[in-house]
């Protein structure tokens, strides 16, 4: 039998705190904020649920090991095309059968109490379709990067979950990355004075020629849509403030395999400080991956900055290393904590819509023939 979707979120809601906007825990004010999502997590009865969309690399390498090592979430969930994989994950994750969905039957999840989260792991030009539902359904959002494919879907997308009620977040998994905490501290607290310059580089060699990050209409782009994001996100949270203007050139290869995205690009951004950003992104050699800054009295960067793991950070001082943390269960569960208390995530759907706005300004630079296009 059916459940009453509202009814179950409303007890869920009452009992745990957990919403976005009016419902915030009630807890005493003396309590610090680490402490109030402790005593969140030791009132739940259960963990917050996710359900997975799209069972691809990402979702099978990547975020089902991530919810096996979380603190305040797990897997609730699944959506597939492919009735077997469904039934691989479910006999592997112990997942019922009402936790098992297509595409087509995906809207059903409304009825699902034990799902809390969508965790949108499709290529890029389904984001906003899976979003839209998802917050339809009274579910909260966690999107894969890019956001989508274009500004418009991705302001529809940021719509359908503030007219629901529900946090959209994107999933900038380095933004909790202890190293990049530790570069932005250095920045932000100009330890070694202002920041002056930036380096950001991220790229692989895309192997093969039949895949969706090949095609528009399923990526809107190339290396920049996938793996340039990182660096231009990078270069963000890095300079603290917003670029306002940005210059970029494209070089091609092999311009049959990568007829209809990007393969490598190069770009440089403004900002209000007089900070320069120096950014690139290739789809065409391997170990493109590095983060630095150049301040008045001293640098700092980042090697292997943007993978999985194996960050190594070093200052013009020395070297600086922390433990190895899973970046997807640190971001999951900081997007529980979110929900736990509040407060709106600082990877929201408003951070990844800046980052569609600039991308978008680089492709229209390109095309410009590498004239300096400005950003508002
Ligand atoms: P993938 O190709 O491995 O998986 C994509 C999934 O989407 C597959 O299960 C596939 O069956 C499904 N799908 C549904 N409709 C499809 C269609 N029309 N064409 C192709 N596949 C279709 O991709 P992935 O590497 O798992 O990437 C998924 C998303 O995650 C992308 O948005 C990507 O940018 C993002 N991603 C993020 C990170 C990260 O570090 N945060 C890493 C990799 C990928």
């Amino acid at each position: 039998m059916k459940e009453d979707p509202s009814a179950s979120r409303r007890g869920f809601l009452r009992n745990f705190g957990f919403g976005f906007g009016g419902g915030v825990l009630r807890v005493g004010g003396m309590l610090g904020k680490l402490e109030k999502i402790a005593e969140a997590a030791q009132n739940l009865d259960r963990k917050v649920g996710f359900a997975l969309v799209g069972l691809g690399s990402l979702a099978t390498n990547q975020i089902a090991p991530a919810l096996l090592k979380s603190k305040y979430c797990s897997l609730a969930a699944v959506v597939s095309s492919d009735p077997q994989k469904l039934q691989r994950w479910s006999t592997q994750y112990k997942l019922p059968e009402n936790c098992l969905y297509s595409y087509e039957t995906f809207d059903q999840i409304a009825y699902n109490s034990a799902v809390d989260v969508v965790y949108i792991l499709l290529p890029n030009s389904m984001h906003s379709e899976f979003t839209v539902r998802a917050a339809h359904a009274g579910k909260h959002v966690l999107c894969e990067k890019p956001m989508e494919v274009s500004v418009e879907k991705c302001e529809r997308m940021i719509e359908a979950c503030q007219s629901a009620g529900k946090q959209l977040a994107i999933g900038y998994r380095c933004q909790f990355e202890p190293h990049h905490l530790e570069m932005i501290r250095l920045a932000r607290q100009q330890v070694y004075g202002p920041v002056r310059l930036i380096e950001a580089s991220f790229g692989f060699r895309l192997e093969g020629a039949e895949q969706w990050r090949l095609k528009r209409e399923l990526a809107g782009g190339g290396a920049l849509m996938d793996v340039g994001i990182y660096a231009l996100q990078g270069a963000r949270y890095l300079a603290g403030e917003e670029p306002i203007e940005v210059t970029a050139h494209e070089t091609k290869s092999d311009p049959e395999k990568f007829s209809e995205v990007d393969e490598s690009i190069f770009w440089t951004l403004k900002f209000p400080s007089g900070l320069i950003a120096n950014c690139a992104t290739t789809y065409l050699v391997p170990g493109m991956n590095r983060l630095w800054a150049g301040a008045d009295q001293g640098s700092f960067e980042l090697t292997s900055a943007f993978g999985y793991d194996g960050q190594k950070g070093q200052t013009h001082k020395g070297p600086f290393s922390f433990p190895a943390t899973d970046h997807f269960a640190v971001q999951m569960d900081d997007f529980a904590q979110c929900l736990a208390t509040g407060k709106k995530s600082k990877v929201s759907g408003e951070e990844g819509l800046r980052d569609v706005k600039i991308i978008t300004a680089i492709y229209e630079s390109i095309k410009l023939g590498g004239q300096p296009v400005q950003l508002c």
